[in-house]
């Protein structure tokens, strides 16, 4: 129980009992403590508890974007059609969505219609509450421009109706769509002749030449009305009535427009027959102008998404709320309480080991764990850890630790004696150096394949005296350069804190100084030697 004594006191404490049991100089050269802390949601007590660690495990944050690929239509600006590529957080609405397209595009959010267009025509129109992890990478999603809503007049008159439509060949039971969507407003009053006059005069640069100054069949093309129910037999808009923009069908599929997706409108899908086709529209092409996005979109996506180190530790040391399974007795408010939990380091080693959690666990779902091949950026040189830290640095002279706790050396003359640089000495070691939790790496173990079973495991590692990255293949040994070690194999990342070279020198005897303060750990390994004292002490104690 740690309540009413300071931190620096519990944790030296409990690493003076760990030290006792397990004083090794692989201790003194990667071990340190971690910090865990509950906290109660009610009095806000904190408890912690450390423990000594010779491995950071931290997890990796999986992909929280979602790649959406849209086409967006313009009523008045060339190209008419550009596919762009946008990230969105994952849980994020269609709503930011229609935001980020209007700052991308320009075309503002109220003229805007969101839907799916296919080979076949429309199919839903997204709506700003819907969450985007409805909308897949690979769906048509099209971002139509919408004309401005001219007013009804006061006096009764001209009502007007914003339509968009799209091009269908009809041949027998086959379907095909053709060039791109169109939209535009016209009043309601409109004639069926009329209408379609309007159709073809906006799609004039896909006609024959001819086409607007000929008289044409009426009518030259069936126009569906969709009416976002789907079911029944297929409405058209009726060529024999005075006004077909006044059908029930358009007043339906008008008011079936929900509120939040767009303005209202009418979709209609052109169903042409091929003779039809053939003598009307030149250009059937649907064109389109790949905005640079959609490329940066894909390769980021092929990668996984891509997270850097910062973030798997940001992940490891987030507070979490744990269940009520694992509910904690608060002794203040004396009930048991759902906890806060929250992981931190307390104390760095001299090498800092890092295991990126790149295999689920198993679990009743998942039959085999699932390798995690996202790729972690990590940084080679210069990685500050002291954002990482639940014991940030205090000033010198402020220590609360008794003494007898910090600064004693350990119980023993043996493994450790000489050396002078177990973790015991850390907090001794003052004033603290701006670049004390900063480290660089030397080594990094690959792991290549899909489970822990198999796979294949390679190596690089910085060479401390030529300062060269070798890649260790089994009995391959090439060298490698700094630009290529970061990928997606990194499995466990080997760091060693700056200056380690420079501080020590003095205390190791046995380590030779230079390489620019990269200077390998296994130099300060303390020369073996048979004593039957030293044996027995290490029997004692394993
Ligand atoms: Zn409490």
């Amino acid at each position: 129980n740690s309540f009413g004594r300071p931190d620096e006191v519990v944790a030296a404490e409990t690493l003076a009992n760990h030290v006792r049991c397990n004083n090794s100089f692989v201790h003194a050269v990667f071990q340190a403590q971690f910090r865990s802390s509950l906290t109660c949601p009610r009095c806000q007590r904190q408890s912690n508890t450390f423990d000594p660690f010779l491995c950071v495990s931290v997890p990796v944050p999986q992909n929280q974007r979602r790649a959406i690929y849209v086409t967006v239509l313009y009523t008045s600006q060339q190209p008419r059609q550009v596919k762009l590529g946008l990230s969105l957080p994952i849980h994020a609405e269609v709503r930011e969505l229609r935001e980020q397209l209007a700052s991308d595009t320009g075309i503002a959010e109220a003229h805007m219609l969101l839907t799916e267009v296919d080979d076949l025509g429309f199919h839903r129109t997204f709506a700003d509450s819907q969450p985007v992890l409805s909308i897949k990478e690979t769906d048509p999603v099209y971002c139509l421009e919408l004309p401005q809503l001219k007013e009804a007049t006061d006096d009764g008159g001209a009502a007007y109706v914003l339509l968009c439509w799209v091009n269908l060949l009809v041949v027998e039971d086959h379907c095909a769509r053709f060039s791109s969507p169109y939209t535009m407003q016209v009043g309601r009053e409109t004639s069926y002749e009329d209408l379609q006059k309007l159709i073809l005069k906006e799609m004039n640069a896909v006609l024959h030449d001819d086409i607007l100054v000929s008289s044409q069949d009426i009518p030259l093309f069936h126009m569906r009305i969709v009416d976002g129910l789907g079911d029944g037999s297929p409405t058209y808009l009726d060529p024999t009535l005075d006004h077909p923009l006044y059908m029930e069908a358009v007043e339906q599929a008008l008011a079936l427009c929900e509120e939040d997706a767009g303005p209202p409108h009418l979709k209609l899908v052109l169903e042409w027959d091929l003779q039809g086709k053939e003598s009307t529209i030149a250009d059937d092409s649907d064109q389109m102008e790949e905005h640079a996005s959609v490329k940066q979109l894909k390769m980021s996506s092929e990668q996984g998404g891509a997270v850097t180190l910062e973030e798997c530790f940001e992940l490891y040391t987030r507070a979490e709320v744990l269940g009520a399974e694992d509910a904690w007795h608060c002794p203040n408010c004396n009930r048991k309480q759902e906890v806060v939990k929250k992981l931190g380091l307390w104390s760095l080693p001299d090498i800092l080991v890092i295991h990126l959690k790149r295999f689920r666990q198993p679990s009743s779902k998942l039959r085999a764990p699932a390798k995690l091949t996202t790729l972690v950026d990590f940084p080679l040189y210069g990685f500050d850890m002291s954002p990482h830290l639940a014991n940030r640095p205090s000033p010198p002279g402020n220590s609360v630790a008794p003494p007898g706790i910090l600064g004693s050396p350990p119980g023993n003359g043996g493994v450790l004696g000489g050396l002078g640089w177990s973790p015991w000495k850390r907090p001794r070691r003052t004033p603290l150096r701006y670049d004390d939790n900063v480290y660089d790496l030397y080594a990094i173990c690959n792991h290549h394949g899909q489970d822990l079973q198999g796979g294949h495991y390679t190596a690089y590692c910085r060479n401390p005296y030529d300062t060269q990255w070798y890649c260790f293949d089994d009995t391959r040994v090439d060298p490698v350069a700094d630009t290529s070690l970061v990928t997606a194999a990194a499995y466990i990342l080997f760091y060693q804190r700056r200056g380690l070279g420079t501080s020590y020198s003095s205390a190791a005897s046995t380590s030779s100084s230079g390489s620019g303060g990269l200077e390998h750990w296994v130099c300060r390994m303390p020369a073996f030697t048979r004593s039957s004292k030293s044996q027995e002490e290490l029997n004692h104690n394993g």
